[in-house]
């Protein structure tokens, strides 16, 4: 019997990739991983490793999730040390449990490493605090992807409106003016803040500003490219005098 390992690979940036990732990967007899996951962690890994690539290419869809649930249990059937190496964290929109239900239905080991996930690298990237202690007490991890209407349908953007927490949207950027139109409709002020960090922590990263106003103008602006979105009165950066205000407010004078 083998075992396997669920690694999440962080955001792209290969030192990004906790060391304990780092670890199993080198030890790894074979790696199944997708695009997310840097090319440059790959490198990592040992000669004579087995790769198996399971991502989306351009212009077609990825390996069904079936087939890959599959092969994770055939592989460690095999007796291999397998990793599935993730892109961000493997339990923020990985489709972790079905890939653990096999596992589970088969009684293969497994231990899940966590990474870094994209909203962090992003809030990292953008230069702001996601949480702030007079502006956001919460932070939500929400999809903006139409994988199936009624998913879409599912989150109540209106109770997402609530001000007071930040936002941070992943596979948002195409429909970021129909979120944005339902936020306003909650209640969130149009001069709300709006970050957008495309290939966080990757040698092409970028960082777009606006406003929830913005919105149609943004999405169109970060097209085809894995991106964040960061919403909230929080992801306004502060000026260094505010950060100065805040700081003397909570020290003793
Ligand atoms: N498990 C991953 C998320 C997978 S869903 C994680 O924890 O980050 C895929 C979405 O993640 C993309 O559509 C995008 O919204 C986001 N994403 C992944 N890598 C990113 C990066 N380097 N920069 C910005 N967003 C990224």
């Amino acid at each position: 019997m083998g075992f396997v390992w669920i690694v999440g690979a962080g955001p792209g940036a290969a030192d990004l990739i906790t060391l304990r990732g780092s670890r199993v990967l080198s030890q790894a007899d074979v790696v199944v991983h997708d695009e997310l996951a840097g090319r440059d962690l790959l490198a990592l890994c040992r000669p004579g490793c087995e790769f198996h690539f399971v991502g989306k290419r351009a212009g077609s869809h990825g390996t069904p999730q079936g087939q890959i649930n599959r092969l994770l249990v055939e592989l460690a059937l095999r007796g291999s040390k397998v990793v599935r190496l993730k892109g961000g964290d493997p339990a923020i929109f990985g489709r972790l449990n079905e890939e653990l239900a096999e596992l589970r239905a088969h009684g293969i080991p497994f231990e899940i490493v966590p990474g870094v996930t994209s909203a962090c690298a992003a809030a990292a990237a953008a230069g702001i605090s996601l949480t702030d202690r007079h502006l956001a007490s919460s932070v939500v991890f929400v999809t903006g992807h139409e994988c199936t209407k009624s998913e879409f349908d599912r989150i109540d953007w209106t109770e997402l409106a609530r001000s007071g927490q930040t936002l941070c949207v992943y596979m948002g950027t195409r429909r970021l003016p129909i979120v944005a139109e339902a936020l306003m409709s909650g209640g969130l002020p149009s001069s709300t803040p709006v970050k957008i960090v495309a290939n966080a922590s990757r040698a092409n990263q970028k960082v777009y500003d606006g406003t929830l106003a913005d919105a149609p103008s943004l999405s169109a602006a970060v097209t085809g490219e894995p991106a964040l979105i960061l919403i909230g009165a929080a992801v306004r950066a502060l000026s260094d005098e505010a950060v100065a205000g805040l700081a003397g407010e909570a020290l003793p004078h």
